[in-house]
Protein backbone atom coordinates (compact mmCIF):
# COMPACT_ATOMS: atom_id res chain seq x y z
CA UNK A 1 0.00 0.00 0.00
CA UNK A 2 1.43 3.58 -0.84
CA UNK A 3 0.91 5.58 2.10
CA UNK A 4 0.41 9.70 2.46
CA UNK A 5 3.30 11.34 4.95
CA UNK A 6 2.40 15.05 5.93
CA UNK A 7 5.89 16.28 7.18
CA UNK A 8 5.78 19.09 9.88
CA UNK A 9 8.68 20.68 10.41
CA UNK A 10 9.77 23.90 12.53
CA UNK A 11 11.29 25.45 16.05
CA UNK A 12 10.22 24.70 19.59
CA UNK A 13 7.03 26.22 20.48
CA UNK A 14 5.66 26.82 16.89
CA UNK A 15 2.85 24.83 17.73
CA UNK A 16 3.41 21.44 15.91
CA UNK A 17 2.16 19.17 18.18
CA UNK A 18 -0.86 20.87 18.89
CA UNK A 19 -1.66 21.61 14.84
CA UNK A 20 -0.03 18.07 13.96
CA UNK A 21 -2.68 15.85 16.17
CA UNK A 22 -5.61 18.10 15.01
CA UNK A 23 -4.83 17.41 11.74
CA UNK A 24 -4.08 13.59 11.72
CA UNK A 25 -7.73 13.43 13.69
CA UNK A 26 -9.31 15.20 10.91
CA UNK A 27 -7.85 12.88 8.62
CA UNK A 28 -7.71 9.66 10.35
CA UNK A 29 -3.54 9.96 10.11
CA UNK A 30 -1.38 8.43 12.45
CA UNK A 31 0.27 11.74 14.45
CA UNK A 32 4.11 10.76 15.01
CA UNK A 33 5.60 13.43 17.43
CA UNK A 34 9.12 12.44 17.24
CA UNK A 35 10.55 15.07 19.15
CA UNK A 36 8.93 12.33 22.02
CA UNK A 37 11.66 10.17 20.50
CA UNK A 38 14.38 12.04 21.48
CA UNK A 39 13.32 13.31 24.64
CA UNK A 40 12.96 9.61 25.61
CA UNK A 41 16.95 9.39 24.71
CA UNK A 42 17.39 12.26 26.87
CA UNK A 43 15.53 10.66 29.80
CA UNK A 44 17.17 7.21 29.78
CA UNK A 45 20.47 9.03 29.23
CA UNK A 46 19.43 11.30 32.57
CA UNK A 47 18.69 8.32 34.66
CA UNK A 48 22.16 6.43 34.03
CA UNK A 49 23.67 10.29 34.78
CA UNK A 50 24.72 10.73 31.46
CA UNK A 51 25.68 14.30 30.44
CA UNK A 52 23.71 14.97 26.88
CA UNK A 53 27.23 16.42 25.73
CA UNK A 54 29.42 13.48 26.81
CA UNK A 55 29.55 11.44 23.09
CA UNK A 56 31.31 8.24 24.81
CA UNK A 57 29.31 8.19 27.73
CA UNK A 58 26.12 8.46 24.64
CA UNK A 59 27.13 6.00 23.07
CA UNK A 60 28.49 3.26 25.34
CA UNK A 61 24.92 3.51 26.98
CA UNK A 62 22.64 3.49 23.73
CA UNK A 63 22.96 -0.12 22.86
CA UNK A 64 21.73 -0.62 26.22
CA UNK A 65 18.14 1.36 24.89
CA UNK A 66 14.72 0.17 23.18
CA UNK A 67 12.65 2.67 22.64
CA UNK A 68 9.11 2.07 21.44
CA UNK A 69 6.11 4.01 20.37
CA UNK A 70 2.79 2.62 21.62
CA UNK A 71 -0.94 3.76 20.81
CA UNK A 72 -4.21 3.99 22.97
CA UNK A 73 -7.63 3.49 21.79
CA UNK A 74 -8.24 7.14 21.89
CA UNK A 75 -4.89 7.45 19.68
CA UNK A 76 -2.27 8.94 21.99
CA UNK A 77 1.18 8.19 21.27
CA UNK A 78 3.06 6.26 24.51
CA UNK A 79 6.72 6.53 24.68
CA UNK A 80 8.48 3.50 26.15
CA UNK A 81 11.42 3.42 27.45
CA UNK A 82 12.76 -0.58 27.86
CA UNK A 83 9.23 -1.81 28.10
CA UNK A 84 8.18 1.22 30.53
CA UNK A 85 5.51 4.09 29.74
CA UNK A 86 7.95 7.45 30.31
CA UNK A 87 4.95 9.30 28.42
CA UNK A 88 3.96 11.79 31.47
CA UNK A 89 8.20 11.68 32.60
CA UNK A 90 9.45 13.34 29.41
CA UNK A 91 7.61 16.88 29.71
CA UNK A 92 10.15 18.94 31.02
CA UNK A 93 11.80 21.66 31.15
CA UNK A 94 15.10 20.19 31.97
CA UNK A 95 14.43 16.94 29.62
CA UNK A 96 13.66 19.80 26.99
CA UNK A 97 16.95 21.03 27.05
CA UNK A 98 18.83 17.72 27.64
CA UNK A 99 17.12 16.18 24.58
CA UNK A 100 18.08 19.13 22.51
CA UNK A 101 21.92 18.23 23.13
CA UNK A 102 21.10 14.59 22.99
CA UNK A 103 19.68 14.85 19.52
CA UNK A 104 23.11 16.00 17.68
CA UNK A 105 24.56 13.06 18.51
CA UNK A 106 25.01 10.88 15.37
CA UNK A 107 24.55 7.42 16.97
CA UNK A 108 20.87 8.85 18.63
CA UNK A 109 20.16 10.19 15.36
CA UNK A 110 20.80 6.43 13.16
CA UNK A 111 19.16 4.24 16.11
CA UNK A 112 15.75 6.77 16.28
CA UNK A 113 16.08 6.85 11.68
CA UNK A 114 14.33 3.78 10.47
CA UNK A 115 11.74 3.69 13.63
CA UNK A 116 10.26 6.91 11.97
CA UNK A 117 10.73 5.65 8.33
CA UNK A 118 9.09 2.35 9.42
CA UNK A 119 6.12 4.30 10.69
CA UNK A 120 5.64 6.48 7.36
CA UNK A 121 5.54 2.99 5.43
CA UNK A 122 3.00 1.12 7.73
CA UNK A 123 0.44 3.87 7.98
CA UNK A 124 -0.57 7.69 6.67
CA UNK A 125 0.83 9.76 9.09
CA UNK A 126 1.55 13.57 10.15
CA UNK A 127 4.96 13.28 11.57
CA UNK A 128 6.28 16.46 13.52
CA UNK A 129 9.83 17.42 14.07
CA UNK A 130 13.39 19.12 13.22
CA UNK A 131 14.56 16.86 10.07
CA UNK A 132 11.26 14.98 8.88
CA UNK A 133 10.97 16.85 5.26
CA UNK A 134 14.67 17.07 5.19
CA UNK A 135 16.32 13.45 6.03
CA UNK A 136 13.74 11.16 7.45
CA UNK A 137 10.77 11.29 4.79
CA UNK A 138 12.66 13.28 2.00
CA UNK A 139 9.60 12.47 -0.33
CA UNK A 140 6.64 13.42 1.93
CA UNK A 141 3.35 13.70 -0.03
CA UNK A 142 3.34 17.33 1.51
CA UNK A 143 5.42 19.91 3.80
CA UNK A 144 5.26 22.27 6.25
CA UNK A 145 7.66 24.51 8.07
CA UNK A 146 5.89 25.54 10.58
CA UNK A 147 7.55 29.01 12.52
CA UNK A 148 6.43 32.07 14.64
CA UNK A 149 8.68 34.71 16.35
CA UNK A 150 10.62 33.68 19.35
CA UNK A 151 8.91 35.92 20.99
CA UNK A 152 5.47 34.27 20.22
CA UNK A 153 6.61 31.14 21.00
CA UNK A 154 7.70 32.22 24.38
CA UNK A 155 4.59 33.74 25.11
CA UNK A 156 2.55 30.67 24.21
CA UNK A 157 4.85 28.15 26.01
CA UNK A 158 3.93 30.70 29.00
CA UNK A 159 0.86 30.59 28.58
CA UNK A 160 0.70 26.95 28.61
CA UNK A 161 2.63 26.04 31.65
CA UNK A 162 0.65 28.78 33.51
CA UNK A 163 -2.72 27.24 32.70
CA UNK A 164 -1.38 23.73 33.59
CA UNK A 165 -0.77 25.47 36.88
CA UNK A 166 3.16 25.45 36.60
CA UNK A 167 5.73 28.17 37.44
CA UNK A 168 6.50 30.17 33.93
CA UNK A 169 8.99 33.44 33.82
CA UNK A 170 8.86 34.83 29.93
CA UNK A 171 12.33 36.51 30.02
CA UNK A 172 13.88 32.66 31.34
CA UNK A 173 11.43 30.92 28.45
CA UNK A 174 12.02 32.97 26.01
CA UNK A 175 16.42 32.22 26.54
CA UNK A 176 15.95 28.69 26.67
CA UNK A 177 13.78 28.72 23.46
CA UNK A 178 16.97 30.63 21.59
CA UNK A 179 18.93 28.50 23.09
CA UNK A 180 17.29 25.53 21.80
CA UNK A 181 16.65 27.24 18.39
CA UNK A 182 20.63 27.78 17.82
CA UNK A 183 21.08 24.16 19.15
CA UNK A 184 18.83 22.94 16.37
CA UNK A 185 19.90 25.16 13.62
CA UNK A 186 23.76 24.48 14.02
CA UNK A 187 24.53 20.84 14.88
CA UNK A 188 26.58 19.18 11.82
CA UNK A 189 24.12 16.13 11.45
CA UNK A 190 20.00 16.87 10.34
CA UNK A 191 20.07 20.48 11.57
CA UNK A 192 16.69 22.16 11.98
CA UNK A 193 16.21 23.88 8.32
CA UNK A 194 13.67 23.98 5.72
CA UNK A 195 13.50 21.72 2.91
CA UNK A 196 13.32 23.25 -0.53
CA UNK A 197 10.01 22.02 -1.48
CA UNK A 198 8.20 22.81 1.66
CA UNK A 199 5.69 25.44 2.45
CA UNK A 200 6.38 27.81 5.28
CA UNK A 201 2.98 28.74 7.30
CA UNK A 202 4.19 31.56 9.94
CA UNK A 203 1.72 31.21 12.90
CA UNK A 204 2.93 34.38 14.70
CA UNK A 205 -0.57 36.55 13.66
CA UNK A 206 -2.55 32.96 13.43
CA UNK A 207 -5.39 31.18 15.87
CA UNK A 208 -4.77 27.53 15.63
CA UNK A 209 -7.69 26.82 13.52
CA UNK A 210 -6.71 29.06 11.08
CA UNK A 211 -3.49 27.26 11.27
CA UNK A 212 -5.14 24.05 10.98
CA UNK A 213 -7.70 25.33 8.31
CA UNK A 214 -4.09 26.59 5.85
CA UNK A 215 -2.53 23.69 6.17
CA UNK A 216 -5.57 21.44 5.47
CA UNK A 217 -6.24 23.74 2.29
CA UNK A 218 -2.44 22.90 1.00
CA UNK A 219 -3.02 19.44 1.86
CA UNK A 220 -6.72 18.88 -0.23
CA UNK A 221 -4.67 20.85 -3.21
CA UNK A 222 -1.83 18.60 -3.08
CA UNK A 223 -3.34 15.17 -2.83
CA UNK A 224 -7.26 15.85 -3.21
CA UNK A 225 -7.52 14.13 0.39
O1 LIG B 1 9.70 18.83 19.56
P1 LIG B 1 10.31 18.69 20.92
O2 LIG B 1 10.44 19.96 21.66
O3 LIG B 1 9.64 17.63 21.74
O4 LIG B 1 11.79 18.13 20.62
C1 LIG B 1 12.78 18.03 21.61
C2 LIG B 1 14.15 18.13 20.95
O5 LIG B 1 14.36 16.96 20.14
C3 LIG B 1 14.34 19.30 19.99
O6 LIG B 1 14.86 20.45 20.62
C4 LIG B 1 15.31 18.77 18.94
O7 LIG B 1 16.64 19.03 19.30
C5 LIG B 1 15.11 17.28 18.99
N1 LIG B 1 14.45 16.80 17.78
C6 LIG B 1 15.21 16.53 16.67
N2 LIG B 1 14.65 16.01 15.56
C7 LIG B 1 13.34 15.78 15.50
C8 LIG B 1 12.51 16.07 16.62
C9 LIG B 1 13.10 16.60 17.75
O8 LIG B 1 16.42 16.74 16.70
N3 LIG B 1 12.82 15.26 14.40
Amino acid sequence: MKTVSIAIDGPAGAGKSTIARQLAHELGFRYVDTGAIYRTVAYFMDLWGVSPKDADGVNRYIDELTVGIEYDESGLQHMMMNGMDVTNDIRTQEISQKASLISAHACVREMLLDMQRDMAKQYNVVMDGRDIGTVVLPKATVKIFLTASAEVRAKRRCDELTAKGQKAKYETILKEIQQRDYQDTHRDIAPLKMARDSIKVDTSEMTIAEVVAAIREIIREKTGL
